[in-house]
């Protein structure tokens, strides 16, 4: 049997009621198959990044171990933004019901046709280091370094934590 591995993911929603996409996003995660739950950031509001003007979104971050590859994760990942009713149009960073990103997976570097691993937005996104140094404040992200350095070089206006 192979080995758990701990991989944290990027939630995110800015439609149909954002806040309960994401909580429910999180609920899902913690019953993955294969895989234990580690515990989530808390929510947090951030304004858009994509192709202005769309709502603000609220972002998270989920830990868990899993014995799941890499792939079979990301699966899992596009099955439940499907059951959330996202539609893929083709278009990147418009606005979405809810999108689910693997962030780090143990240690590897990966990069192919379906799946790059460390995300590749993540040193530049504030919506994504934030709830991550949360979770994993030690966290060094295979070719880019500590988490803590990635946190206090980033861009954080107009993010907003939001307490339950
Ligand atoms: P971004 O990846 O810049 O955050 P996005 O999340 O809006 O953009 P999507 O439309 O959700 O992009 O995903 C497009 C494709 O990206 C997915 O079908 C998946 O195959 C691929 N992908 C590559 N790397 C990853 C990753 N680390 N996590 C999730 N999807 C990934
Ligand atoms: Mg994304
Ligand atoms: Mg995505």
């Amino acid at each position: 049997m192979t080995a758990a591995v701990r991989a944290y993911i990027a939630l995110g929603s800015n439609l149909d009621d954002p806040r309960a996409q994401v909580e429910s996003g999180l609920k899902h995660l913690a019953r993955l198959r294969q895989s234990a739950w580690r515990g989530a950031s808390a929510l947090y509001r951030t304004p858009p990044m994509g192709p202005a003007p769309q709502p603000a979104y609220i972002n998270a971050a989920a830990a868990i171990d899993t014995r799941l590859s890499a792939h079979e994760l990301l699966d899992e990942l596009l099955a439940i933004e499907r059951a959330h009713g996202r539609i893929r149009d083709g278009s990147r960073w418009g606005p979405r019901i809810l999108d689910l990103d693997i962030l780090l997976y143990g240690e590897a570097v990966l990069s192919d046709a379906r799946l790059t691993v460390p995300h590749p937005g993540i040193a530049e996104r504030a919506f994504v280091l934030l709830p991550l140094f949360e979770l994993a404040p030690d966290l060094v992200v295979p070719g880019r370094g500590a988490l803590r350095d990635l946190v206090r070089n980033c861009d954080r206006t107009g993010i907003e934590r939001l307490t339950a």
